[in-house]
């Protein structure tokens, strides 16, 4: 969380008001509407002649080109920051990039490609119920099979890392899962706080149905949107957050969960309301992926090794969900190898450990992740 709070602090400093001027996003929603007349036929790291896919392929449910000219809209609101109308028959075609800002200052990208139609202007703030372009096939590349190509990335890196030959963590750092992301932001509960009166979950029958981190949790106030972390910061909400279930002490922002029958208790210094977001699918595979690709990182791998994510299923006790993934730096290099374990009846509580997988035996202990270390 330290280094989040550094980000946040350049961020602001090195833009000034261009970054505050930028609504902050909160509401996301896939870029092709209804979801249900659309599919993913190109799901995200899947593997296409021989290269891991960075984004998703968005296409309508009647396939081939049913969905050409389909309207594509932002996914939240943002500021459109490139825009490419070539009209090259390429495997890019015209595509528009638009950044969101978090509530923790972060930005994200969101990216669409191969549209036959753009109908938005570079440094326009775009909204989520106003098309930005239409579905096409990247001027013929994808003759009789358009679709949307979209990606969301923490950086506004160059095009051509699309699709990746070899999947170095660096790169993959660099990419979020798309509909994961979406996903996990997509089940909200809000609360009223009243200006300078302690806010009491239990008291006010406020229920969270799942396990959630206080790093997705965020407040509005007189129509300013921070994270709860930065809203501490920032002096609109008093430091002492209590719950019932904080068994970690000290401080709140690393160890901060809500979720079923847990108690909580906040104040803010004005009149705010209080948005926190349940992730929805913590279970999947891709979490786990995140999760042991950080670790991994952190240990001095460079690379995941091909297609090695392994589903163990549970261990028995009806506790948890095991995975596995290995890692390595190149050719010719050791091999490290990692199991994440995920409880069934706490999503945010994963655990990692290194294992040896010719005697399949752990190395060392299993060490538990931060609930809020989310993505
Ligand atoms: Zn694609």
């Amino acid at each position: 969380m330290r280094i989040f709070r550094y980000v946040f602090v350049v961020s602001l400093a090195s833009v000034g008001n261009y970054v505050l001027a930028q609504p902050v996003a909160t509401d996301f929603s896939l870029p092709v509407r209804p979801a249900s007349g659309y599919y993913d036929a190109g799901p995200f790291l899947s593997v296409y002649q021989g290269k891991y896919h960075m984004g998703e392929d968005w296409n309508g449910n009647e396939k081939g080109s049913s969905d050409y000219g389909d309207p594509v809209y932002p996914i939240a609101v943002g500021k459109v920051v490139k825009i490419s109308n070539i009209t090259k028959k390429d495997s890019v075609g015209k595509f528009v990039v638009v950044k969101h800002l978090l509530p923790n200052g972060e930005p994200i990208f969101s990216y669409y490609f191969h549209l036959s139609e753009i109908s938005v202007a570079l440094n326009q703030i775009v909204y989520p119920n106003q098309p930005l372009g239409k579905i096409g096939d990247a001027n013929g590349y994808y003759k009789g099979s358009a679709h949307l190509h979209f990606e969301l990335r923490r950086v506004n890196q160059t095009l051509s890392s699309s699709y990746a030959p070899t999947l170095l963590i660096a790169t993959e750092q660099k990419y979020l899962d798309p509909s994961l992301f979406l996903d996990d932001r997509a089940n909200k509960v809000t609360m009223n706080l009243t200006a300078n009166t302690w806010f009491r979950s239990k008291n006010k029958g406020i229920e969270i149905s799942d396990y959630t981190p206080a790093a997705l949790a965020y407040v509005t106030c007189h129509g300013s949107t921070r994270s709860l972390g930065s809203a501490v910061e920032a002096g609109w909400i008093d430091p002492s957050i209590w719950t019932d279930k904080s068994s970690l002490d000290g401080d709140w922002e690393d160890s901060l969960v809500f979720g079923p029958e847990i108690d909580f208790r906040i104040k803010a210094f004005q009149d705010c309301i209080l948005t926190i977001v349940i992730p929805g699918n913590n279970f999947q595979a891709e979490r786990a992926r995140d999760d042991m690709i950080k670790v991994a990182n952190r240990a001095g791998f460079t690379r995941v090794k091909l297609g090695t994510l392994t589903n163990l299923g549970n261990d028995g006790t009806g506790f948890y969900y095991l995975r596995s993934l290995c890692f390595d730096n190149g050719a010719n290099t050791g091999v490290g190898c990692l199991v994440q374990a995920t409880a069934y009846d706490g999503p945010l509580l994963r655990y990692v450990i290194w294992y040896e997988p010719a005697t399949n035996t752990g190395i060392g202990d299993w060490s538990e992740l931060d609930p809020n270390d989310i993505d």
